[in-house]
């Protein structure tokens, strides 16, 4: 059990908790913020980054690291450890991790965005980490030269192919349909990349490979032809999930999971605010993100201030 009460808990440690986390800090609010695996989130597995205000280019890792670094600056804790269950009593809050540690705030900013999707066809999880990957700046370096797949038809699985193209020898994108869902800057430049090539009306039936990807078995849509694709790696961008599965019911979702809230970030739990992808919202980016948890924190602050906090 956590000696004291924190006056702000923070799940997750992506754009949104990072800025909930420099603004509560700001505020001299007693905050930790948990973060399940690595702080900056999504972010910080993205390859390059241009439409982030004022850097021009950046990487994500770097971005990540910047402000990272700002939020140790203000002082909140920083916690690594991946929360499973939340509940709250008499207008506490009860966090417990997978650790089996517990800890108590009078406020809760829930910023856990989303994880990938999975395709869910025979050799995916088997070759999870020996071909198949849903992180290209992670594990694209290990497709130097080689071929690989991309699976998907929209910003991120375009914008990641893009940075694949520098590596690989070749990226076929497979997609279902005929049209890509990607912005249309990313389509033009994916379409002038010549290491890009793709495979329309088309879907992964099963991964091969006994100990690494050796190729796709790809169905055409429209023909029903079955053909197989000699790949060394698979990269699978097909939408994201949100991570929710801790609140248990706490705090109504919407019919694809996410947190309802508007865009105050309050939502029907008092004490209780969401910021960032895991929100109901039309655009979910990283400024977005940021912006979600800024507010979120003023909310919190203000909701605290019935304790004279
Ligand atoms: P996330 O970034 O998803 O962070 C959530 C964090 O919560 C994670 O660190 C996770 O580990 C943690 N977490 C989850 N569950 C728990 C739990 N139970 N306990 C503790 N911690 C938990 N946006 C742009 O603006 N520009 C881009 O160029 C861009 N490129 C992208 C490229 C790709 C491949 C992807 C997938 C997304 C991209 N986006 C881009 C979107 C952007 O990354 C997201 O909108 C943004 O990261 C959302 O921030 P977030 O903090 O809400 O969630
Ligand atoms: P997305 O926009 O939901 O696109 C998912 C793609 O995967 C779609 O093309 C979809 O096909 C396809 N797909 C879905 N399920 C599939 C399945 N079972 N089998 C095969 N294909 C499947 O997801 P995203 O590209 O990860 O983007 C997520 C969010 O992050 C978006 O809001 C996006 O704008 C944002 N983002 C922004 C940037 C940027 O600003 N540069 C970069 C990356 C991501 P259909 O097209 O047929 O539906």
């Amino acid at each position: 059990m956590g000696k004291a009460i924190y006056d702000v808990a923070i799940i997750g440690g992506g754009p949104a908790g990072m800025s909930a986390a420099i603004y509560a800090g700001r505020a001299h609010l007693r905050t930790c913020m948990l973060e399940g695996m690595s702080a900056g989130g999504q972010m910080f597995n993205t390859s390059t980054i241009e439409n982030y205000p004022g850097f021009g280019i950046v990487d994500g890792p770097e971005l990540s690291d910047k402000i990272e670094a700002q939020v140790r600056q203000w002082g909140t804790e920083i916690i690594y450890g991946q929360v499973t269950g939340i509940h709250r009593d008499r207008e506490i809050f009860e966090l417990s991790d997978a650790g089996g540690n517990l800890y108590q705030s009078r406020t809760v900013i829930v910023a856990t965005g989303t994880k990938p999707r999975k395709l869910g066809v025979p050799g995916e999880e088997e070759l999870i980490g020996s071909g198949v990957s849903y992180c290209a700046t992670c594990d694209g370096a290990f497709f130097r030269d080689r071929d690989v797949a991309m699976i998907g038809g929209g910003d991120s699985a375009i914008e990641e192919s893009l940075y694949l193209a520098r590596i690989a020898r070749r990226v076929t994108v497979i997609h279902r349909r005929d049209t890509l869902r990607a912005a249309k800057d990313l389509q033009e430049r994916a379409f002038a990349e010549p290491r890009i090539e793709f495979l329309w009306d088309s879907s992964v039936e099963a991964i091969l490979g006994q100990t690494s990807v050796e190729g796709v078995r790809v169905r055409n849509n429209k023909t029903q032809a079955t053909s197989i694709l000699p790949v060394a790696g698979v990269f699978i961008y097909i939408g994201t999930i949100p991570n929710t599965e801790f609140l248990q019911g706490l705090v109504p979702l919407d019919e694809s999971g996410y947190i309802v809230a508007g865009e105050d970030t309050i939502t029907t739990v008092p004490g209780l605010f969401v910021a960032g992808d895991i929100r109901t919202k039309g655009l979910r980016q990283i400024v977005t993100a940021l912006a979600d948890g800024a507010v979120a924190a003023m909310a919190a602050e203000r909701y605290l201030g019935k304790w004279g906090l």
